[in-house]
């Protein structure tokens, strides 16, 4: 699962990635090509973005939804992926593609991805909470019970 600081980063990053051409451009050490499904072309026709680590190679984020999906198969179709996972993500419920887009348009996709973002953000930041509250309570009944 992602950390608040790598969802926070690509958030900030993922501006840029709108078009397609910026996307396709981040597959450069992606490991399935030929006579493989999930190309580059096709993850990033889906709206997803190359996102590898050293332990993770094959990681892929949704530049709008946030999403990430590793362990991809090479008859995967990255489409049909993404709508399973994250069926209403904005990006594959726009009905224009971003060079028919109007500033207009862009401003309200920007609008819509960082209500997505504060969302996870704050479910995060919720969890994290959670677990110190929880370690603080059994910190303070170990000492109660003593
Ligand atoms: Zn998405």
């Amino acid at each position: 699962m992602t950390n608040i600081d790598v969802l926070s980063t690509r958030f900030a990053a993922f501006d840029k990635m709108h078009s397609y051409e910026s996307r396709e451009q981040s597959y450069v050490d992606w490991p399935f090509r030929e006579d493989c499904y999930c190309t580059p072309e096709k993850m990033a026709k889906a709206g997803f973005v190359h996102c590898p680590s050293e332990n993770e190679p094959d990681v892929a984020c949704c530049f709008f939804c946030l999403i990430e999906l590793e362990g991809w198969e090479p008859d995967d179709d990255p489409m049909s992926e993404h709508l399973k996972r994250s069926p209403n993500c904005g990006f594959l419920t726009s009905k224009k593609d971003f060079t028919e887009m109007t500033a207009a348009d862009f401003y309200h996709m920007e609008r819509d991805r960082l209500k997505v973002y504060l969302k996870k953000m704050c479910h995060k930041k919720m969890a994290y909470l959670r677990e110190d509250i929880d370690r603080t309570l059994g910190r303070l009944t170990s000492q109660l019970d003593i």
